[in-house]
């Protein structure tokens, strides 16, 4: 189907993508596309303009932090995060994530800012950066704030990031010690997962956040070991979506089959 009409504009600086974005209450950011697009073909979104965002040289720098942590522009490419030297010392765990997200041209358009954005419960990277204490920054015509996964997510395709605002960086802190680890059940060997996990263990407690299992990741804190994960997972009362793919019931167990392979991982 083709795209409805709509108006198309390319900001060159952050101050300006703003304010065309609240200037216009039917404006949306456009960063890789790959989902934003296809629900407008669909005519599920009815944008009256798109706010471009791939003139925005700022948002896709990878910097070390001063505290070696890493800051990640949202509008970084998931090939980016694969590729870079700078994640793989610092968290590799993102690029390793995102070398399995669907395919390549995917992967070449789509941004870490707009996969956390779109909050699709299935994407990887919502329970990643829930897991990592990633921090999101968000840019309004007022100013700027930052705030957790806990404030970030919240619900399906819904996010803190409000209309006429944009995220502009993921904060993700150093590691100091801890391991990350993934694991995932997904449809085809990079497919939409069914469930996953992320993992950040560090001195034998873990920090996990569950995937696929309600409208936002389900942040769980345990002893790394396998019987208190499991029981960690059993004590969060999951209530799961079924469909086609897995019952309700089966996405609870998988939920503690990959939050132990995903502690295990870390941890290894
Ligand atoms: C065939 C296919 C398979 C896929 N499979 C997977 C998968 O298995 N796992 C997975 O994790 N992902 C998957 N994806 C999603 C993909 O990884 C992209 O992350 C996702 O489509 C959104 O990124 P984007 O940069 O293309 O954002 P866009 O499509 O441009 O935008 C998505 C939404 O986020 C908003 N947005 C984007 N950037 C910002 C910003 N900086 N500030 C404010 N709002 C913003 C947009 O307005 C829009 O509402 C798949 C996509 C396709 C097409």
């Amino acid at each position: 189907m083709l795209l409805a009409p709509v108006e198309y504009a390319k900001p060159s600086t952050l101050e300006d993508a703003v304010r065309l974005l609240s200037g216009h209450d039917g404006a949306r950011a456009l960063a890789g596309g790959q989902t934003l697009t296809n629900v407008m073909k669909a005519r599920a979104a009815a944008p009256d303009v798109v706010v471009d965002l791939n003139g925005l040289e700022e948002l896709r720098t990878i910097e070390r932090t001063g505290d070696g942590g890493l800051e990640l522009g949202a509008m970084v490419t998931l090939s980016e995060l694969v590729r870079s030297s700078v994640v793989a010392e610092t968290r590799p765990i993102l690029g390793e994530v995102a070398s399995h997200i669907a395919d390549v041209q995917v992967r070449n358009r789509g941004t870490i800012g707009g996969n956390i954005c779109s909050n699709d419960p299935t994407n990887h990277l919502p329970p990643v950066v829930s897991a990592l204490g990633a921090t999101m920054t968000i840019r309004a015509a007022g100013g700027e704030r930052t705030v957790g996964p806990e404030e970030f997510f919240l619900g399906v395709y819904m996010t803190a990031v409000a209309p006429g605002e944009l995220l502009t960086k993921i904060t993700i802190p150093a590691a100091a010690g801890a391991r990350d680890g993934f694991a995932s059940v997904p449809i085809g060997r990079d497919g939409t997962c069914i469930v996953n996990a992320a993992a950040a263990v560090s001195d034998g407690e873990a920090r996990i956040a569950l995937g696929c299992v309600a409208a936002v990741p389900v942040l769980l804190s345990s002893a790394a070991e396998e019987a208190a994960v499991r029981r960690a997972v059993q004590d969060a009362e999951l209530d799961p979506p079924s469909d086609v793919h897995a019952s309700a019931e089966y996405r609870r167990h998988l939920a503690e089959v990959v939050a132990v392979r995903a502690t295990q991982e870390a941890a290894a």
